[in-house]
C-alpha cells in the first residue's frame, strides 16, 4: 500500500490512483525570468523521486509541467533589456532544459508553455464569467472568492479577513492579504498582450496552472505537486478557478515539498548565500552528488545546505559508487548461487519499496540500499562470490538506482569477453602452478591496456589511462 501525505486533508492517506495502473501528474514548473536556484530544483528533484518511486511501483505516469513564459517578472525582465518576451525567455528555457538533463531529472511528458494556451485560459475564463465566478473590473477580470464558499481549504486561510471587493493585481502575495485576483489583466503601456474576446491582456499567473494542467489531465486528476510556498497564494487559486469551472474536484492529492535554506538562512542574493546549480558547477560540485544531497532529505523537511552537508551526502554517494566498482572490477569464479545473496537482494528490493510506499520515506529507503552493501561486504570478506551471485547485486543496485538515478553514465563499456576470458585462463594457470603462462597473458592484457591486480580477495582490473 502506498500513502501520501496530503495537504489538503492535512492526513496521511492511502493512494488510489483514478485510473488502475495510471497516475496522472502535475508539477508547477519554472518561471522562466532566470536559472532556477537549487531551492527550485530540490522542489523538482522530490518531484522527480515520486515520479520515479510510482514507475518503480509499476505505474505508468503522465506528468504535465507547465513552463511559466509570460507573468510579472519575466515582462520585467524582458523590458528592461529592451528585448521582445519570446527572445527573453528564450535563453532561460533551454537553460532549464540543460539542467534538468545534468541532474537526471526525468522528463515530463509534456512542456505546455502559457503564452502557446492563451486561448484556453480565455475560455476558462469566459466560462467563469458565466457563471458568475468572475467579473470585470477596468478591463481586467477577477475572480470573486466570497463566490466560492471553500476557499481557504487547501492552506487553511482565514476567509474572514476578507475586505468586501478588494482586488490585486499582482501574481503574488502574502498569506495575509486575502484577495479577489486576477484572471486577465489588461493590456498596459509598455507590456506584450493578446487581442481575444476579453479584449486586449494577458493573463494572470494563477490561471495558467488551471487551464494547461485540465487540458493535458483533465478536470480531474491524481497528484499536483510544488513547494509550500506555491501552497498560498497560487494553488488555492488554482482549486477556487479550477472547481468552479468544471463543478468537481480538481485534485485528489497535493503534495508539496518544504523549503531549502542555505547555512541555515534563506537564500537571497544580497545575503550571497544563493546558488544556481550552474554556480555549484562552476566549484566543482558534481551535479548527482547535488541530486543525491537534495533527494537525501524527506522532502516535508526543511533542508539546510552547507557545504559540509554536501560533503557528507558526497561520501555517502562515494560509498555506493565504490561498492559497484569493486563488484564490476573483479573476476568472480563462473557458478551458480546461494540463497543467501538471493534473500539479501530480496530484502533489500522489498524494504526499499516499503520504505519509498511510505510516504517517500528516503532515509529508510536509503537505510535498505546501504544495509545490503554492508551485508555483501561482510559476505565478500569471507568467501568468493560467483559470477551468477555478482550479476544479482549489480542487478539489485541497478534496479534502487532507476529511483535514485545517482550513477554517473557509464563512459567506460564493460570488459570485452575476450578479456575476461583472457584474466580466467591466467587464474587457471596461476592455479595449476603454470607461473610462465600467468605472466605471460598478464602481459598480454597489459599490451591491450588492462593492468592485473592480485588481491586477498581475487583478481581486480584497471584500464591503463
Ligand atoms: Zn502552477
Amino acid at each position: 500500500m502506498i500513502r501520501f501525505y496530503n495537504t489538503l486533508s492535512g492526513k496521511i492517506e492511502e493512494f488510489i490512483p483514478l485510473r488502475e495502473n495510471e497516475v496522472r501528474l502535475y508539477t508547477c514548473g519554472p518561471t522562466v525570468y532566470d536559472y532556477p536556484h537549487i531551492g527550485n530544483y530540490r522542489a523538482y528533484i522530490f518531484e522527480d523521486l515520486l515520479k520515479r518511486f510510482l514507475l518503480f511501483a509499476g505505474y505508468r505516469v503522465i506528468h504535465v509541467m507547465n513552463i511559466t513564459d509570460v507573468d510579472d517578472k519575466t515582462i520585467r525582465g524582458a523590458n528592461s533589456l529592451g528585448i521582445p518576451l519570446n527572445e527573453y525567455t528564450k535563453k532561460y528555457i533551454e537553460a532549464f532544459f540543460e539542467d534538468l538533463k545534468t541532474l537526471h531529472i526525468l522528463p515530463a511528458d509534456y512542456y505546455p508553455r502559457a503564452t502557446e494556451h492563451i486561448p484556453d485560459m480565455v475560455r476558462m475564463i469566459k466560462g467563469l464569467l458565466e457563471k458568475g465566478y468572475a467579473y470585470f473590473k477596468d478591463g481586467s477580470v477577477y475572480f470573486s472568492i466570497a463566490k466560492f464558499p471553500e476557499y481557504g481549504k487547501l492552506s487553511k486561510i482565514n476567509v474572514e479577513e476578507l475586505k468586501a471587493g478588494a482586488r490585486l493585481d499582482a501574481d503574488e502575495y502574502e498569506k495575509e492579504s486575502v484577495h479577489d485576483f486576477a484572471l486577465w489583466k489588461k493590456a498596459k503601456e509598455g507590456e506584450p498582450f493578446w487581442e481575444t474576446e476579453l479584449g486586449p491582456g494577458r493573463p494572470g499567473w494563477h490561471i495558467e496552472c488551471s487551464a494547461m494542467s485540465t487540458r493535458y489531465l483533465g478536470p480531474t486528476f491524481d497528484i499536483h505537486c510544488g513547494g509550500i510556498d506555491n501552497i498560498f497564494p497560487h494553488h488555492e487559486n488554482e482549486i477556487a478557478q479550477s472547481e468552479a469551472y468544471y463543478g468537481q474536484k480538481f485534485v485528489n492529492y497535493w503534495l508539496h515539498c518544504h523549503h531549502l535554506v542555505v547555512d541555515g538562512e534563506k537564500m537571497s542574493k544580497s545575503k550571497g548565500n544563493f546558488y544556481t546549480l550552474r554556480d555549484l558547477l562552476a566549484k566543482q560540485v558534481d551535479p548527482l552528488d547535488l541530486r543525491f544531497f537534495l533527494l537525501s532529505t524527506h522532502y516535508r523537511k526543511m533542508l539546510n545546505f552547507t557545504f559540509v552537508n554536501l560533503e557528507q551526502a558526497r561520501a555517502s554517494r562515494q560509498r555506493i559508487l565504490d561498492f559497484i566498482y569493486e563488484i564490476e572490477h573483479r573476476t568472480f569464479p563462473p557458478g551458480g548461487q546461494q540463497e543467501k545473496i538471493k534473500e539479501l537482494s530480496d530484502r533489500a528490493l522489498n524494504d526499499f519499496r516499503e520504505a519509498l510506499s511510505d510516504d517517500l520515506n528516503i532515509s529508510s529507503a536509503l537505510a535498505a540500499l546501504f544495509e545490503f552493501i554492508r551485508q555483501v561486504n561482510q559476505i565478500m570478506s569471507r568467501e568468493k562470490l560467483s559470477q551468477e551471485e555478482a550479476g544479482t547485486i549489480l542487478q539489485t543496485i541497478r534496479e534502487i538506482n532507476r529511483v535514485l538515478d545517482i550513477l554517473p553514465e557509464k563512459k567506460e563499456e564493460a570488459l570485452p569477453p575476450e578479456i575476461r576470458q583472457k584474466i580466467e585462463l591466467r587464474q587457471k594457470a596461476r592455479q595449476e602452478k603454470n607461473f610462465a603462462l600467468a605472466d605471460a597473458i598478464r602481459d598480454e592484457l597489459k599490451e591491450l591496456g588492462i593492468i592485473l591486480e592480485d588481491t586477498r580477495e581475487g583478481v581486480r582490473w584497471k584500464r591503463i589511462k
